[in-house]
């Protein structure tokens, strides 16, 4: 365990871009703080997912890395909600321009170790050219990164693949296949290359109720100590202010509705939307749906639905288009089901509060995560047609198997003993961290 002289040791984090990545450092850097002096660094604009009087409460310092600003830099960049799409290639360019600003940092503060996110190698690099160790940070599920390592490094050869085999479930998305051929390998290059160049312990957000086999195929495929430490959410602060929400979510009954959205930056096409539409109304359960628009689409809600759909779901569905509290949701009494994209972290909220999931994953590393809650009983799919186009049937079918009899039962039940599980490895967690960090730094 941590002593006091730990707390004089510095610890600089630096997660990706991106609202999924920057809220799991900054509740990692939380729980590091009692330990450690933590300095987080990303773009101003990302910086300001962070609640700045909790990073004060913790002694965190913020520090903003200031990117260049490219003409091509996206408009939704300098929006206040706007964290950025992090697959943005002027962003991921902007990114890789920081490395300057990054050494200056280094060199000023002098930190003692460096947390870094997988995608920008250029960090690893600089802080090792100092001899600062640097531990790697990973944000999401990890079968994901199994299946790169197993394509892209082994071959296949040296390491069996884990038992299920997501092949098969990876090509058949077509908008998957496609990111995958654009993107995948500079992502994997930039992973492998952090993976290689930084220390023997990697951390990693996930937990062994669900991924265990993956996790220790990860551990003998890049030689590393991988240490889960999932669940990384924030705690729920009690408030008194009305929630218009909360409040409807009240009136319900429990376990009869399902919480709806698709996390902080994917949309549906308009097919889609309409498809889940008339899924959600036939399904006849009480739902909360966020739609969220790409910025530039000035659509109301009611443009945006089937005609008079909005009349016909009075009192059973409740449509926003705004950031809304996410985990108050989640632990409300009335909610039974959350239709998700499975964005990780979406995925691991859901577990903590023992909710089970429909999947509607639409591309990168979420239809990884639907097969791995699929698979450990919490989830089931919602499966797209040949196109990859939502089916208001399959909709229908996904959430009466999650909401009604027995097997919906058996889903809840499984979510809530993986959610204990999780809330037990909490404080075990960070000790070890902290101890592995005390031997690194
Ligand atoms: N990834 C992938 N193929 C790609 C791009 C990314 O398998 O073409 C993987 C990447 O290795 C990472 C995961 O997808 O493990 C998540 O990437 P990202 O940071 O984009 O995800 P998000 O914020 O959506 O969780
Ligand atoms: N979130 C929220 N309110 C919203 C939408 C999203 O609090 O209206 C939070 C959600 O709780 C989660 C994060 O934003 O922590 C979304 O992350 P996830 O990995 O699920 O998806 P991504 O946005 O990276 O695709």
């Amino acid at each position: 365990m941590a002593t006091d002289k730990q707390t004089t040791k510095k610890i600089l984090m630096l997660p990706w871009l991106a609202h999924g990545h920057i809220t799991p450092f900054f509740e990692l850097a939380k729980r590091l703080s009692k330990s450690f002096q933590i300095y987080l660094c990303s773009s101003p604009i990302n910086l300001q997912a962070i609640n700045p009087t909790l990073a004060r409460d913790h002694s965190i310092e913020l520090i903003s890395l200031h990117l260049p600003s490219l003409p091509d830099l996206p408009a939704h960049m300098h929006t206040t909600k706007g964290i950025p799409l992090h697959l943005e290639p002027t962003l991921v360019k902007a990114f890789d321009m920081a490395a300057h600003g990054f050494e200056l940092l280094l060199d000023r503060l002098a930190p003692d170790l460096v947390v870094s996110d997988l995608f920008q190698p250029w960090a690893v690099r600089s802080a090792s050219s100092r001899n600062v160790p640097v531990v790697s940070f990973v944000v999401t599920g990890v079968a994901v990164l199994a299946r790169l390592v197993h394509g892209f490094w082994n071959n296949g050869q040296e390491f069996p693949f884990p038992e299920v085999d997501l092949s098969e479930h990876w090509v058949s998305k077509s908008s998957v296949r496609k990111v995958c051929d654009e993107v995948g390998h500079d992502w994997a290059m930039r992973f492998f290359e952090c993976m290689r160049m930084s220390c023997d312990v990697a951390l990693v957000n996930t937990s062994p109720e669900f991924e265990g086999k993956y996790i220790e195929f990860l551990a003998s495929s890049l030689k590393k100590k991988v240490l889960p430490i999932a669940p990384l959410i924030p705690q729920i602060e009690p408030n008194n202010e009305k929630s218009e929400i909360l409040e409807w979510l009240d009136r319900k009954t429990p376990k009869s509705t399902v919480y709806v959205s698709f996390g902080s930056e994917y949309y549906l096409t308009k097919q889609d939307r309409e498809e889940l539409a008339h899924g959600l109304h036939q399904s006849g359960v009480n739902f909360i749906w966020v739609i969220r628009f790409p910025k530039g689409q000035n659509l109301t809600i009611q443009e945006a639905l089937p005609r008079d759909f909005l009349t016909q779901i009075e009192g059973k569905g409740l449509i926003l288009n705004e950031w809304v509290p996410q985990l108050k949701i989640l632990n409300h009494s009335s909610i039974g089901g959350f239709v998700c994209h499975c964005g990780w972290n979406s995925v691991v909220e859901s577990m903590v509060f023992g909710v089970p999931i429909v999947a509607l994953p639409m591309q990168l590393d979420q239809p990884y995560h639907a097969k791995v809650v699929e698979c450990a009983g919490v989830c089931v799919e919602a499966k797209r047609d040949g196109e990859g186009n939502v089916k208001r049937e399959e909709i229908v079918k996904a959430i009466k198997e999650v909401m009604f009899e027995k097997s919906g039962e058996a889903l809840r039940g499984k979510a809530r003993e993986i959610g204990e599980a999780l809330r037990k490895r909490e404080e075990g967690n960070i000790d070890e961290v902290v101890d592995e960090f005390c031997k690194l730094c």
